[in-house]
């Protein structure tokens, strides 16, 4: 499973490439992929904690972010997945048999994250649907491997706190692009893990994320966290995170319009 091995002639593997963590802000790191990326954030007992876990694959580069930072496997406490796609909870059962750690997820997504109901499609917009296609040939060309479910330990509700997380983390529930998507807020440090009710585009604007099986109540998610005071940085999972400067971002931003 090692993309950058020499002796590899072909991609017959979707291991990503390897990630070098990026600092975010304190107690936070932004691992990359090309897909998905992936949050460690340390927690108050010395422990750490990722939002999401990039598609089925990425466990061994996640767990190289987590000893770049100093945690040994079992430092991995809690797995947090903002919603139930491929790229977010790919591999989360990957890393909870390598860690142990708890999972966490938006109460409404729970369902789809166990396997135990029938996942809902997105409501694509034509330029939506071309962009779509493009994704599923890209994981297929990486020959991702299938997509495990994984157990859910605790369901997130609207306005729940972390344990163990900065400063009372709050829950967001941002219904929309997945029934039950969840984002993180972290108002004292002006951090929020944005999940895929946005991303940010190669022109460095933010935008809203596709592929939402509720455009009208994803755009309505939208305005409430754009509305949220003092959020200076997005750790978003499409694009560049934005370190700072996400007040400007979130103001400039058009929802309504994009992907039409
Ligand atoms: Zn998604």
């Amino acid at each position: 499973m090692d993309a950058s091995s020499d002796t590899t002639p072909t991609t017959t593997t979707a291991a990503p490439a390897p990630a070098a963590p990026g600092r975010m802000a304190p107690g936070i790191w932004h691992v990359p992929f090309p897909v998905g990326h992936v949050y460690l954030v340390r927690l108050s007992d010395g422990g750490f904690a990722a939002v999401d876990t990039g598609v089925p694959g990425s466990a061994p580069a996640v767990l190289d972010a987590l000893a770049a930072i100093g945690g040994r496997p079992d430092a991995l406490r809690q797995i947090v997945i903002t919603h139930f796609h491929i790229d977010h909870m790919g591999s989360a059962a990957d890393l909870v048999a390598a860690t142990g750690a708890r999972v966490l997820a938006g109460a409404a997504d729970a369902p789809y994250i166990r396997g135990t109901a029938t996942e809902p499609t997105p409501l694509l917009t034509a330029k939506e649907r071309a962009l779509h296609e493009q994704a599923l040939a890209g994981l297929a060309a990486a020959g991702t491997p299938p997509l495990r479910h994984v157990r859910v330990d605790t369901e997130l509700h609207d306005g729940d706190t972390l344990d163990g997380w900065p400063e009372g983390t709050r829950v967001l529930h941002v219904p929309g692009h997945t029934p039950g998507s969840i984002v993180l807020h972290l108002p004292a440090a002006g951090v929020m893990f944005t999940g895929d009710t946005m991303g940010l585009g190669p022109d460095g604007r933010l935008v809203l994320g596709p592929f939402n099986v509720d455009r009208d109540e994803a755009i309505a998610s939208f305005r409430r966290l754009a509305a949220l005071p003092g959020v200076d940085t997005l750790c978003v999972s499409h694009g560049e995170p934005l370190r700072t400067g996400a007040a400007r971002a979130l103001q400039e931003a058009a929802p309504e319009t994009d992907w039409l």
